[in-house]
């Protein structure tokens, strides 16, 4: 980064250490032009990319309606809370993963539907049914068709 007080581009680093039980870096750094001194953090972004709406608007990613929509295509399944957990932590880190700021909410969409399709194929296809709301019976019953080709 440029340094803050003459905007010059060279710093150098005369220290770095772990702060924050090792969640930050710490670095001290000195100008190359005015030798002034100042100090850096360093962390990782964890902060979850916001969803883009189909008509553009934007929303913070939101964990309870992902469980919400989860449990719903899972109603009466045989599939462990601990498991439903597991995949919700998972697609968190997919989306954090992608390091983006900003998701469309078919990405999103897309990644739940492949979630789903490794935890119940049922749930799956209840989930996008409604996600992807097939124009007729047949389009669905081609869709189940594949889940069956591919086992
Ligand atoms: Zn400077």
């Amino acid at each position: 980064m440029f340094c803050p007080f003459c905007a010059e581009q060279e710093t150098k680093v005369i220290d770095s250490r772990l702060v924050a039980e090792g969640h930050q870096v710490r670095r001290r750094r000195e100008c190359t032009t005015c030798h002034e001194r100042f100090t850096t953090f360093e962390i990782a972004e964890l902060v979850m990319p916001r969803v883009v709406k189909r008509d553009g608007s934007r929303e913070p990613f939101n964990e309870d309606k992902l469980r919400a929509g989860l449990l719903r295509a899972l109603e009466k399944r045989p599939v462990s809370t601990e498991k439903v957990e597991h995949c919700i932590s998972q697609l968190k880190s997919s989306l954090r993963a992608t390091g983006e700021r900003e998701i469309s909410s078919e990405f999103l969409g897309s990644l739940i539907m492949d979630a789903l399709k490794e935890l119940d194929k049922v749930a799956y296809v209840r989930f996008a049914s409604v996600y992807r709301s097939f124009e007729d019976i047949r389009e669905f019953g081609e869709e189940i068709a594949k889940l069956g080709e591919k086992p």
